[in-house]
Parts: C-alpha cells; sequence; structure tokens
C-alpha cells in the first residue's frame, strides 16, 4: 500500500533512542525521512544534527514543534513567539519542509477558551510575517478535543482551515490521524484543506485506551480507517511525506528500537 518512499520517522515514535540514534536507525532500515523533536534536537546540537541529516541523505518532513502561543500576559506570549522564531531558524538549519504547530490551550488560570483562540490567531499572523521571510510553512496540528485546556486549542480541521483562510499564504495544516480521525466534517475538511497540507501523520486509536497522550497505537492495531484517510489527502493534493508518530510510554518505547522500526515498516506497507 503506502510505499516505504514516502516514510517519515517522527522520533517520537523511538524514544528510547537518542535523534543521533534516530538518524542512523533510519539509514539502517532504509527510512528515506525524518521529523525530529526539539529537545532531541537540542540534545544532538541544531549544527551538528543538520550535518549528520545532509550527510546521510535524509529528507526532513517538518520540525516538531513550534506553538504553544497562549499566555496570560504580553510578556509570557512574547517568550513564546521569540521561541517560535528560534523554532523557525532551526527548520530551516535542518532542512525541514514545515514547522508543525502545536497550538497551546487556556493559559494558567483562564477559563476563556475564546481568548485563548484569539490568541493563537494574533500569534500565526505575527510569525507568518518571519516564517515566510525564511520560507518554512507553519502547519497547524489541530489536536483531539481532549486536549483542548493544556495542548491545543484549535481542535478541529475545520477551525483550522478557517485559520488559514484568515491569515493567507505561508500557513497550512497537518493532518494527525490520531487527532481527526473521529470527525464527522473529515472529509470535506480534508477537502477544503486542498493545497495547504503539510503533513499527513500516521499510528492508530486503540480501544480501550489507557492514557490519552502516551498510549498510542501502532498502524493496524486500532480503529482508524488509514488508507481510507490516504486517500482523502491524496485526493486533496498531498502526496509528500507520511510521518508516524506513536507516543507509547508502557509498550514501544519499552521495545528495542530497530524491533520498533521493522514494524513500523512492516505495517506501513500492510495497513496504511
Ligand atoms: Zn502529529
Amino acid at each position: 500500500m503506502a510505499e516505504l518512499k514516502r516514510l517519515s520517522l517522527n522520533t517520537a515514535t523511538v524514544n528510547q533512542w537518542s535523534l543521533k540514534e534516530c538518524i542512523e536507525g533510519c539509514v539502517r532500515h532504509g527510512v528515506p525521512a525524518i521529523d525530529p523533536w526539539r529537545d532531541k534536537l537540542h540534545e544532538l546540537g541544531v549544527d551538528t544534527a543538520a550535518k549528520m541529516i545532509s550527510d546521510n541523505g535524509l529528507e526532513v518532513s517538518a520540525l516538531c514543534r513550534g506553538g504553544m502561543f497562549t499566555g496570560l500576559d504580553d510578556a509570557s506570549r512574547q517568550v513564546a513567539l521569540d521561541d517560535n522564531r528560534r523554532a523557525v531558524d532551526e527548520a530551516v538549519a535542518i532542512g525541514a519542509q514545515c514547522l508543525v504547530l502545536v497550538v497551546g490551550g487556556l493559559p494558567d488560570g483562564s477559563k476563556d477558551i475564546g481568548e485563548a483562540r484569539g490568541q493563537v490567531r494574533d500569534a500565526i499572523g505575527t510569525l507568518l510575517d518571519y516564517s515566510r521571510s525564511c520560507n518554512i510553512p507553519l502547519a497547524i496540528e489541530p489536536l483531539h478535543p481532549m486536549f483542548a485546556a493544556d495542548r491545543a486549542c484549535v481542535n478541529t480541521l475545520a477551525q483550522a482551515n478557517d485559520l488559514c483562510d484568515e491569515l493567507g499564504d505561508g500557513v497550512g495544516v497537518a493532518v494527525d490521524a490520531y487527532h481527526v480521525w473521529w470527525d464527522p466534517d473529515l472529509a470535506p475538511e480534508i477537502a477544503r484543506a486542498k493545497g495547504r497540507i503539510l503533513g499527513f501523520h500516521v499510528c492508530d486509536w486503540l480501544v480501550p485506551t489507557t492514557d490519552l497522550l502516551l498510549d498510542r497505537g501502532m498502524m493496524g492495531d486500532g480503529v482508524i480507517d488509514l488508507p481510507a484517510m490516504r486517500q482523502m489527502v491524496e485526493a486533496a493534493g498531498y502526496h509528500g511525506l507520511i510521518e508516524v508518530e506513536i507516543f507509547s510510554a508502557e509498550n514501544w518505547w519499552k521495545r528495542d528500537g530497530d524491533e520498533v522500526m521493522q514494524i513500523v515498516i512492516e505495517r506501513f506497507d500492510k495497513v496504511v
């Protein structure tokens, strides 16, 4: 089904590995692309990582992640914006195709989600002045509504599409199967995102899910119709890299990294 040349390893999938080990693992297993998380990038050092990635001929589907824009006061929102500009710089340095945005939830102590959503819109608008000048597209990733309070108050593709309509060039969406599979408007909203899909992330939704953040399933072990979603994304013009992104503290993160890579590749071929 999905061809290996489209597979990108989101480094969260093998959290047991450093970025250096992830890069070496991709090379060893013939995985052509990677999406590093910034904490691992900083551990290795941006320059060292950039050199290793390019020396090994890996593509970089995205940098994970910018965002977390919301804050109670101007000062804290400014700190967040400054950090996002650094993230854009890092995306340039490693040749990333886009910067993924997890936009932030309610500021501590706030109950005003409308205000938080306004802050997100304003912050992305401000960041765009910089990211456009650096040619780094911003990929808004809607998160499942269970994360609205603490991680992202953009919770549906409709909301992300609305933001893109409002903000114009240089911003698009990342479609993460885990976050949007349940949405009754999934098909029309993916179609509406035509031309602005910047990433497609896959894993699976386990039944039961024992931890909302850290119990994502391997593709094929849950209830998401991944081929159907891939077809929607492709019909909307996205034929780029597909990231495997599995947060799994009690299962996949406890296994041997090479075993995880092998199973990722098998499942990518069979069930994506
Ligand atoms: Zn994702």
